[in-house]
């Protein structure tokens, strides 16, 4: 298979290091909002990721952590702690603001198909004291393993302590900057007003391992003994130290988010050879943003951005969102708004009835047509070309093959798309009330005769009896909402 490699600057082949066997880190959410949609966005890119390489019969080792303490907000030392300035906000316990939000990550995995980071579907109830099972790691389940982390770099040499804090010393890399080729000197501190800085830090790019529960964080709620004094773990070394304790100390791949690049995963990269004497990581993937995300967002009171509810409650069905997400690749922007999901939502709905009418059409158990799935691997190994993948099956549709073989191949293809796409297709045909067939056949006369003020109007009265109606070649057709 081919990735695009952030350090390489170029698609690469990706070889694991155990033979046959990948272990993937996801960088995960910082548990203190819903989610925005462009994190949905790349956990929607790593789960389609995961199953693509367990599709093609690797095995997988991969965690995704969830960061309960120490991300400081605009991802500066000096800010606040996320988490914390959340349960100050609502008057709670921080251990209940991160269960609370890691109860509506789960939701949010659970409504658009994503598989927890072991491959299971995602029960949203879950027991979340068996969140590590699922493969997933709290920061705050790990400080022994930060701080042995940090005894290795401390003895290594490449750290130093202030009254406040103690700090990676960045200098002492030649190559700290290798993803963005930025010289030490150009790389400036983003100080925001409210953001004190330690004066006795000695690089601006330095950064902590370790913060002190002294000045500004006297009071920081969350809190643990450790050599260089009460206090809690900088954002940074949390997901080194999940990452390599779990993964081992080099591993395969690492994902995130492209605003990672020039600071988060420079440090996650400095530690790793702080702590070790080399880099961890084979191959560093990272996904681009949505845009447009503010015509969706409807709630303005959270000031975070749009959020998966948002788009639902505009009556988009999840498995759109889904569609629209996977339909481009990871490396591009994606167009999130309502055109482009009105779009994302005809072609899955079109793609659907396409099936159904080979679902009508087919007797017996299909079998796969490999050459059909030869061609949707290579797609998958073109740097996960699911575009292509998506052509594939089009082509598939209008072949001549027995329909109960392509509806069998489509099928083992949604075990990467993860598309529900069995369940929509053999979904029991409903009993359309007679009132929603009577407004189609009048909506339907209506843009014969070019009245098509008349037509919307038929459709919008479908839409509120909680029927939609879809176009297509040969008619239409109605599906509930
Ligand atoms: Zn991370």
């Amino acid at each position: 298979m081919k990735l695009y490699n952030t350090l390489d600057k170029k698609v690469v082949d990706i070889k694991p290091l155990k033979e046959g066997r990948f272990s993937i880190y996801n960088c995960g959410p910082t548990v203190y909002f819903r989610m925005h949609i462009g994190n949905i966005r790349a956990y929607v890119d790593w789960d389609v990721l995961y199953r693509a390489l367990k599709y093609m019969g690797y095995e997988v080792d991969r965690i995704m952590n969830l960061t309960d303490v120490g991300h400081m907000t605009a991802d500066e030392d000096f800010g606040e702690d996320k988490v914390e300035t959340q349960a100050q906000k609502e008057g709670k316990d921080p251990l209940n603001i991160s269960n609370e939000y890691i109860r509506t990550v789960l939701e949010d995995f659970s409504t658009m198909n994503i598989l927890s980071p072991k491959g299971n579907k995602v029960d949203p109830n879950m027991d979340l004291s068996k969140l590590e099972e699922e493969g997933w790691t709290r920061a705050t389940s790990y400080i022994d393993q930060i701080i042995s982390m940090i005894k290795k770099m401390k003895e290594n040499g490449y750290t130093y302590e202030t009254k406040q804090a103690l700090y990676f010393d960045v200098t002492k890399l030649d190559d700290y900057n290798i993803f963005t080729n930025q010289s030490l000197e150009e790389k400036q501190e983003g100080v925001r007003e409210e953001v004190g800085v330690d004066p006795e830090k000695k690089h601006p790019a330095d950064f902590v391992l370790w913060m002190k529960r002294v000045g500004k964080y006297e009071n920081h709620m969350m809190h643990w003994e450790s050599p260089w004094g009460d206090g809690f773990p900088g954002w940074h070394i949390e997901c080194s130290a999940m990452s390599t304790s779990v993964l081992g100390e080099k591993f395969d791949i690492h994902t995130g988010g492209i605003d990672h690049i020039s600071v988060h995963h420079p440090n996650e990269r400095a530690q790793n050879i702080g702590a070790f004497g080399h880099p961890s990581v084979q191959y560093w993937v990272h996904n681009d943003f949505l845009t447009g995300v503010e015509d969706i967002k409807i709630s303005k009171s959270s000031g975070k951005g749009a959020n998966l509810s948002d788009a639902l409650s505009l009556g988009f069905d999840p498995m759109d969102i889904r569609y629209l997400f996977v339909s481009v690749n990871y490396r591009v922007q994606l167009k999130y708004t309502k055109e482009s999901l009105e779009g994302a939502r005809n072609a899955r709905l079109s793609l659907i009835s396409k099936l159904k009418a080979l679902y009508k059409q087919s007797s017996e158990e299909g079998n796969i047509l490999e050459d059909y799935k030869q061609k949707f691997i290579d797609e998958l190994n073109n740097n996960l070309n699911i575009s292509g993948a998506l052509g594939v099956i089009s082509e598939m549709i209008k072949s001549d093959e027995k329909p109960q073989d392509i509806l069998t191949t489509v099928y083992d293809f949604d075990r990467v798309l993860g598309l529900n796409l069995k369940e929509e297709v053999e979904k029991k045909e409903l009993d359309i009330p007679e009132e929603v067939l009577k407004l189609a056949n009048e909506r339907i006369e209506a843009r014969n005769s070019k009245n098509y003020e008349e037509a919307d109007r038929k459709r919008d009265e479908i839409e509120n009896m909680g029927y939609h109606m879809i176009d297509t070649k040969d008619g239409y057709t109605i599906e509930k909402k």
